[in-house]
């Protein structure tokens, strides 16, 4: 099931991050959907080679329903200076649109993001952990790997009603052409990953608690989201010097959810819940031990990509009207 990348035909630009650009193709011959994600790395054929070789290891560790499909990756000789990855393209997208589409949504609405009736309410984010939990458990027991990198915008979610990471940290040598920038920082990072520790899976645990914090109040916790160099080094600041952020106390959200958030977000990487402690708490055996979780969840999903679809309208129709 090679793929080669003349087959490929580019639909429209889906996103760009710290690491790259990613695409929406079409596979000619099967008429297949596929993610094409560009990296510009630096220009030197042995660094492209282990690359390149390091990165085929996708093949065997994304066979898993909480890992995103992988289908080659390629240094492209025409553009000499960038690696190309291809995955498997997910309908609904990544956690943090589906956050961005929602917020318009209350927007217009005139209507509090954490509300009730929050898209984020907990059945989604209880199985949204559970996946996230069982995908990093099985990377690491299987392969060793520590994400590192666990954000909205590395969980991916189609509507068949599946949970999938991607962008993890396989490669050693991508990490460290990648760790000189600025480009590694994140704001999902742990206080002990901030002063300069190592990394374990109790770093990632730290993110999950901070993602299900934004999902769910539809903020960034710790005073928001920054986009200057400045603004990041702060709140990396005060994520090491403050006391560890919480859901906001909010009749709605139950004990079993509070509690679970509570134990990812201990600053002491010791006291922090482990991903196999975790993947057995309540918060979570509550919604997934029932056994029409899968509908309900799926059902959640394609209400999203409605959403989605309906919110592209309203934006076209937007633009169209301000340009008369
Ligand atoms: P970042 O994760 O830092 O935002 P990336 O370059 O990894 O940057 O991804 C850019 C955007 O592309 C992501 O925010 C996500 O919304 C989208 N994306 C990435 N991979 C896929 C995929 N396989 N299917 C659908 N959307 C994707
Ligand atoms: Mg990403």
């Amino acid at each position: 099931n090679g793929i080669q990348l003349e087959n490929l035909v580019r639909l429209s630009k889906i996103g760009a991050g710290n690491s790259g650009t990613v695409v929406k193709t079409l596979h000619v011959p099967d008429s297949r959907i596929i993610a094409k994600k560009t990296i510009p790395v630096e220009n030197k054929e042995v660094l492209k080679n282990q690359l390149v070789r390091e990165l085929t290891i996708m093949k065997n560790v994304s066979a898993h329903d909480n890992i995103v499909g992988f289908y080659g990756a390629f240094y492209n000789p025409s553009t000499t200076n960038e690696i190309v990855i291809l995955m498997e393209y997910m309908d609904c997208g990544s956690l943090d649109k589906i956050l961005s589409v929602y917020r318009s949504d209350c927007h217009r609405k005139n209507v509090s993001i954490s509300c009730k009736t929050s898209w984020f309410n907990e059945m989604p984010l209880s199985r949204i952990s559970f996946c996230v939990l069982n995908g990093l458990i099985y990377l690491y027991d299987c392969y060793k790997i520590i994400h590192r990198d666990i954000k909205p915008s590395n969980i991916l979610i189609n509507s068949k009603g599946d949970v999938k990471i991607c962008d993890f940290g396989v490669s050693t040598t991508l990490i460290n052409s990648l760790a000189d920038t600025f480009v590694g920082t994140s704001t999902y990072m742990s206080p002990e990953r901030i002063q300069g520790g190592r990394y374990t899976t109790k770093g990632d645990v730290w993110s999950l608690g901070l993602m299900i914090i934004e999902l769910s109040s539809g903020e960034f916790p710790l005073g928001g989201h920054h986009d200057t160099p400045e603004g990041i080094l702060d709140l990396l600041q005060r994520i090491v010097n403050e006391p560890a952020p919480k859901l906001s106390k909010n009749e709605h959200y139950s004990i079993e959810m509070t509690d679970f958030v509570n134990r990812c977000c201990i600053k002491e990487e010791r006291g922090r819940s482990s991903l196999k402690e975790l993947i057995c708490h309540d918060f979570i055996c509550k919604y997934n031990n029932r056994d029409t979780i899968a509908k309900e969840f799926r059902h959640w999903c394609k209400k999203v990509k409605k959403r989605i679809k309906e919110d592209k309208m309203i934006r076209r129709e937007e633009t169209e009207r301000s340009k008369i």
